[in-house]
């Protein structure tokens, strides 16, 4: 057969259960893969049930389908619960309708429940089939054309409850609308010297609560895993108490949905609040979030996040074989995974048993390695009374490189976590000069009292860096101070100017305490570690600009040229442009070429020529020293031919400015307490090793600086390797329309 006379194959995407952010834009990245590899794709409308329903429930949907959808909270295809698809007569319906269609493979975005009815639906198929086939609805040739279901899954939960996936879509948009809630309830909360308990969603899962307790500076946090043993509220008692004694002005308490004690019996937060007024004598509050958390636009990463996540499960189903096994399409540590979707869906609904026998450490391990270490990291935070004896220990903390958001919430976690250890905490103001100047301050566990929320960084950060000339210098300021072990939270600076003194250490004995840095930096360009400190919260001021200037240019005809910061790393270029579903992106990774920009403007303008009214192009502002932003402004302007206008965009300091995500905040938190951990085995065992966080064998763990030279390029100011640059392809396929007609994909046999 010709490769023109084959048959098309074709896959459907459908979204069920409860809606989260960022479906959408798993909805537009599956139907455009599909498209742009000879797939036909259809959407099914309103969950299970528009597969049963058929008719105009089930569309097919062309490129342009999926547009301008990505920054839309929700799902716009709609979801549903169905009760004709838990009866065979219902699935029965819905085999009829996909194969009178030509589909035969299905791309899932739901709970476990729609996961769970959709493999049984798979599981049935051959038998459907037959009896269609029987009672004359389908003819014998249709059903043998598609023999086999084919279904991959990702998961749309914003509980963050699915075993299989580090995050589930929409997660990280709820832990937005907290974090915008909690913040808000502080300052009333503050004020008046109230006590707060929030109820946070998550039906078995503590996810939400921890990160944002963390996050928003709970006091004390109840979640499902936990199921606290009878005399729960002495302890929460006293650690609000504790806490006012060490200089709270409010208390907050985060209690996840589904909490109950060991006796089976549930805690909801209006009984918490009971205790507290009772016992503790407060004027307390109660405030259910409720359905504020699924709403509202995804955040960045629930737009690039489900986008890889889609293109992968349209792939998934796409390229597979006959001995395919449903599978669940995931993410782990920024990378998409993929596990048997029934395996996955059998270790999730394991949890609640493993929660009803007080299997505390089986119900955590099964949330996934960081979600212990979360509710540790909390442990210690929260605790305004040492948990270890005095060590005697001194740790002085500083900032250099440019400003990220989330450096103080680092800060404040060090703060509180090396004072749970035992630990004397000294702030440093202003960097490195002010440790040469001597600026050097005790900080206590009220001092940092709400630095979590604050945008900035109230310690003070500062560019200049000690040369290696000035390691005497260097180390007699330690000296003076009495610094045993020095955390320094910063960027590029920070690590360059290390770097180059960790070799004089031999010369030097006032250098011989360990350091530890923690990478803070909204350019994302460091080593060792993925997602620095700042980055998340640079990324959603970015998207957020963006969906501005889109709505603004909505009412006429325009291209925009919007410049970001990262500057010889393209990361934050790239991974706005990925989620807010840019046509191009220019980087310095990968800089514009004459050759280049003319297709690009040849394309713009046979784009504007069809009909389209917005054109996005997002420059990393050291992309090209000659191809500036001004210079592609004109150069688009001049070849616009009057079908459209132009505008550049230079967002600048907004990218350092916001409030800290969730993310930033609480990674910075839990981050700072593994370097707290580290520096106190170094003292404890007499070491002074210079090291920065890395991952090391897919944990979080810590590598010497004086190697950093093998990974990092210290003139290009970035990783010789960047995880995100082999999302290139992903990027191109799904911003550019297939300009030529796609030959059918040629399927494996089955
Ligand atoms: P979620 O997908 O968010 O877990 P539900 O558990 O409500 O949400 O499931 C959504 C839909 O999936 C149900 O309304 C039903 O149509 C379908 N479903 C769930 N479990 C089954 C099952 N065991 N058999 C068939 N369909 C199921």
């Amino acid at each position: 057969m010709a490769p023109s006379e084959q048959r098309r194959p074709a896959l459907a995407v459908l979204t069920s259960g409860g809606d989260s952010q960022g479906m959408n834009a798993t909805v537009r990245a599956v139907v455009r893969t599909a498209i742009a590899r000879g797939a036909d794709a259809y959407a099914v409308y309103e969950g299970l049930q528009g597969l049963v329903d058929g008719g105009d429930r089930i569309r097919r949907f062309d490129w342009d389908d999926v547009s301008g959808i990505m920054h839309l909270g929700g799902t716009v295809i709609g979801t549903a619960r169905s009760a004709d698809f838990r009866e065979r007569q219902g699935r029965l319906r819905a085999a009829r309708n996909l194969v009178e269609r030509g589909i035969d493979r299905l791309v899932v975005v739901g709970g476990d429940g729609s996961l769970t009815g959709t493999d049984i639906f798979r599981e049935e198929w051959p038998g459907l089939l037959d009896e269609l086939v029987a009672t004359g609805e389908l003819s014998a040739e249709q059903a043998e054309a598609h023999r086999q279901l084919i279904i991959a899954g990702a998961v749309g939960s914003i509980d963050n409850d699915m075993v299989g996936t580090d995050k589930t879509i929409g997660a990280d948009s709820a832990m937005h609308r907290i974090i915008e809630a909690i913040d808000a309830l502080a300052s009333t909360a503050a004020s008046h010297q109230r006590s707060f308990v929030v109820e946070v969603m998550g039906r078995h899962c503590g996810y939400l609560t921890v990160l944002c307790a963390i996050a928003g500076g709970a006091d004390y946090i109840l979640i499902p895993e936990v199921r606290p043993a009878p005399g729960w509220e002495d302890e929460l008692i006293a650690r609000l108490r504790a806490g006012r004694a060490a200089g709270r002005r409010d208390n907050l308490v985060l209690v996840a949905e589904g909490c109950h004690d060991r006796s089976g019996t549930p805690i909801t937060p209006q009984m918490v609040a009971d205790v507290i007024t009772q016992r503790a004598g407060e004027d307390t509050r109660v405030t259910i979030l409720g359905h504020v958390q699924r709403g509202g636009a995804p955040s960045a990463y629930d737009r690039w996040m489900p986008t890889l996540m889609g293109h992968a499960a349209a792939n998934e189903v796409l390229d597979a074989g006959r001995d395919h096994v449903s599978q669940l399409i995931g993410i782990r540590g920024n990378r998409v995974t993929r596990m048997p979707l029934m395996e996955a869906v059998a270790l999730t609904r394991a949890i609640p048993g493993l929660i009803e026998a007080d299997d505390v450490k089986g119900a955590m391990d099964a949330r996934g390695s960081s979600f212990a270490e979360m509710v540790r990291v909390f442990e210690g935070i929260s605790k305004p009374e040492p948990v270890f004896p005095s060590q005697g220990t001194r740790i002085g903390i500083l900032h250099a490189g440019g400003l990220a958001p989330g450096m103080n919430a680092a800060v404040a976690g060090a703060v509180r976590f090396g004072i749970s250890r035992g630990h004397d905490i000294s702030g440093i103001h202003g960097g490195f000069p002010g440790l040469l100047r001597g600026d050097v301050r005790p900080l206590g566990w009220a001092d940092v009292e709400g630095w979590v929320v604050r945008p900035g960084c109230e310690l003070g950060t500062s560019r200049t860096t000690p040369a290696p000339e000035q390691a005497a210098e260097m180390a007699a300021a330690l000296q003076e101070h009495s610094l045993d072990a020095l955390l320094v939270i910063g960027g590029h600076r920070a690590y360059a100017a290390l770097y180059e003194l960790a070799p004089l250490r031999e010369e030097h004995p006032g250098l011989q305490v360990p350091v530890a840095l923690l990478p803070a930096s909204i350019d994302n360009n460091l080593p060792g570690w993925e997602m620095s400190v700042g980055a998340d919260t640079a990324l959603n001021e970015i998207v957020k600009a963006i969906d501005m200037i889109r709505v603004a240019a909505s009412a006429s005809r325009r291209a925009f040229v919007v410049e970001t910061m990262g500057r010889r790393c393209g990361f934050l270029a790239f991974l706005s442009a990925l989620s807010i579903g840019a046509e191009e992106v220019y980087l310095n990774e990968d800089p514009p070429t004459l050759a280049r920009l003319n297709a690009d403007v040849a394309e713009m303008v046979a784009g504007f020529r069809a009909g389209r009214r917005f054109h996005l192009s997002v420059r990393n502002e050291e992309a090209s020293e000659g191809y500036t932003t001004e210079f592609l402004r004109q150069l688009f302007t001049e070849e616009s031919q009057g079908l459209f206008g132009v505008r550049a965009q230079i967002l600048g300091h907004i990218q350092q400015g916001g409030t800290p995500t969730a993310f930033d905040r609480a990674h910075g938190a839990a981050l700072a307490a593994t370097c707290v951990d580290w520096l106190t085995g170094q003292v404890l065992s007499g070491r002074h090793d210079w090291r920065y966080i890395a991952v090391v064998d897919d944990k979080v763990s810590t590598a010497s600086l004086t190697k950093m030279g093998d990974t990092y390029d210290l003139e290009a100011r970035r990783p010789r390797e960047q995880w995100w640059m082999e999302l290139g392809e992903v990027m191109e396929l799904l911003a550019k329309r297939p300009t030529e007609p796609v030959e059918p994909l040629a399927t494996a046999d089955r």
